[in-house]
């Protein structure tokens, strides 16, 4: 008989993989050959709007994962699986396939998924298998942060104290390295049932999610655990760069150093800045798993010297750990409130507002062309680079919802259509804070001025100037809001809707859902 770990789409490294580190150790114990399982669900990638980019991305990753296990001689299996609903049986008849008593899995929080895996499990002990599904993605695992009355945290500020107290008195537990899988003996090689295991290929992509600027993502964003920690090493340890955020190499910084200290220890004033380099780019990495967020988290305890985990807004890496802190809340989030992952408010009292029905606005904002410059830079970041700085990711949701007065899931699903890091729990928590029907505690009426927002987040108008050409020659406040003669003469779009009226609208929608 056999171990098998189903990897899925969100665990994809070896080293510090909970449910694979599980799997190896009980291989070891019971003598048995470790295989892993991979299967590709393109219906769900449909149903979940993932991007082509995070589907190819995720090929590359297995491409390196199938070689580094192959030297352990552990086989990697990977299959595409259509329909969806039949993914349980045929885990079952894999198993059964290789001879597998025992299935270890990490725990995928979406309803969809748990819902499946609830159903291998009971197909597994109907069959004498026995599954094992583990918490890995976050640092604390949904549930255990709670409030006095015991209620899941539905705002993130006593989240995130408790999280940190919860963390630092139980550092070994939360923060533990778990060792990569051991290798299985060479002889799998031999064994009639295991060897032809080996050579499943990775396919090269999935029909419907052709990756058109795969060679620029492949530059942009290299696969591998690897890359992950060198980009993690580059941000805690690097000086900061004055280059701008465009399509170099993440792993070239830039030019000119522009401060002696890293870019994690000047995390807190430069964080918001778009127009330089000031964040660790890691959310690629994060939300597929290829690096996992213990070890973010402990690289800042190294970079520090210090043994307690320090998450104030006092410092760059305080405030770069209470990041890591809002990612666990998301899913924290998603798990006690489903209905957010179903299209629904998080603040119900906002199912009614009314949106705006305009296809040309949608389609212009998709494609960068607002005509409000910072809006029109972060959305052609998207479409480039597969990625958007948070700022600008604020920014440009703001506009959309309230500004243009669109359906904020609509912006979701784009979002999630675009980027290699789409995150159901960070992009939903994201657009719902955005649109004020989240857990913000904000009211609805913080509405971005997209000018004022573009001065403080570009302010050297390095950001805009990258991603909108037509403006590449224009400085000064003039890039951030052109004057309507120079945006005719440059082929540069008029605003869509004027803002301050467009706030008007916003506000009055919001104050009464259902009214126009
Ligand atoms: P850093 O600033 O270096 O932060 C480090 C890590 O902390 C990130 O890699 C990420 O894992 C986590 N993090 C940072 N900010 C947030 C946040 N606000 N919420 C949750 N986690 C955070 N993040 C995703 O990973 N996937 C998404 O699909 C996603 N969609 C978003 C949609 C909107 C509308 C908004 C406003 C935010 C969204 N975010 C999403 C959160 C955030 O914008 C990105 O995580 C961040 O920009 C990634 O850049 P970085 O890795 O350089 O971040």
């Amino acid at each position: 008989s056999a171990v098998v770990y189903w990897m899925r789409m969100e665990d994809m490294r070896l080293s510090d993989n909970r449910a694979l580190s599980q799997a190896s150790a009980q291989a070891k114990l019971d003598g048995l050959p470790l295989i892993v399982l991979f299967v590709f669900s393109p219906q769900d990638y449909v149903a979940h709007d993932r991007s082509a980019r995070r589907i190819d991305f995720t090929l590359r990753n297995l491409r390196l994962l199938k070689y580094s296990l192959a030297k352990l001689d552990i086989p990697l299996h990977t299959v595409v699986h259509s329909p969806r609903r039949d993914i349980p049986p045929y885990v079952i008849s894999f198993l059964q396939s290789v001879r597998a008593t025992l299935l270890f899995a990490n725990i995928e929080y979406e309803v969809d998924e748990l819902r499946r895996d609830i159903r291998v499990c009971e197909l597994a002990k109907k069959q004498g298998i026995t599954p094992t599904y583990v918490h890995d993605k976050l640092i604390i695992e949904p549930g255990v942060i709670k409030s006095q009355q015991g209620r899941p945290y539905a705002v993130y500020s006593p989240f995130q104290r408790q999280w940190l107290t919860v963390l630092n008195a139980d550092r070994d537990k939360y923060l533990a390295g778990l060792p990569p899988p051991e290798a299985n003996p060479s002889s799998i090689r031999d064994h009639p049932t295991y060897r032809t295991l080996f050579d499943s290929p990775i396919p090269d992509h999935i029909d419907g999610f052709e990756c058109a600027d795969r060679d620029q993502m492949t530059v942009t964003w290299p696969a591998g655990s690897d890359a992950a920690r060198e980009m993690l090493r580059k941000f805690l340890y690097t000086k900061s760069r004055s280059t701008h955020v465009g399509l170099s190499d993440p792993l070239e910084g830039g030019a000119e150093p522009s401060d002696k200290r890293s870019r994690a220890l000047v995390y807190k004033e430069q964080r918001d800045k778009a127009d330089r380099d000031t964040t660790s780019r890691l959310s690629p990495y994060l939300s597929a798993g290829v690096i996992s967020a213990r070890e973010c988290v402990r690289a800042t305890l190294d970079l520090l010297g210090v043994k307690n985990v320090k998450a104030d807004r006092d410092s760059g890496v305080g405030m770069w750990v209470q990041e890591i802190a809002w990612r666990d809340f998301y899913t924290h989030v998603l798990v006690a409130f489903p209905r957010v992952s179903m299209g629904r408010p998080f603040q119900e009292k906002y199912a009614d507002v009314k949106w705006e029905t305009n296809q040309a606005h949608l389609d212009a904002w998709k494609e960068g062309r607002t005509g409000v410059p910072i809006v029109d830079a972060a959305m052609r970041q998207a479409n480039t680079m597969g990625w958007m700085h948070n700022r600008a990711r604020m920014i440009a949701a703001m506009y959309l919802t309230k500004d243009l007065m669109l359906d904020w899931r609509l912006g979701e699903k784009h979002f999630m259509e675009q980027f290699i890091d789409g995150d159901l729990a960070s992009n939903n928590g994201g657009w719902q804070w955005s649109a004020s029907t989240g857990t913000d505690p904000q009211p609805y009426f913080r509405i971005f001025n997209p000018y004022s927002q573009s001065e403080k987040t570009d302010p050297t108008g390095d950001y805009i100037r990258a991603f909108v050409p037509e403006l590449r020659k224009v400085f000064g406040k003039d890039v951030h809001c052109p004057p309507p003669k120079l945006a005719d003469k440059l082929g540069y779009p008029r605003p869509l809707v004027d803002h301050k009226e467009a706030r008007v609208r916003a506000l009055r929608r919001y104050k009464t859902p259902g009214s126009e």
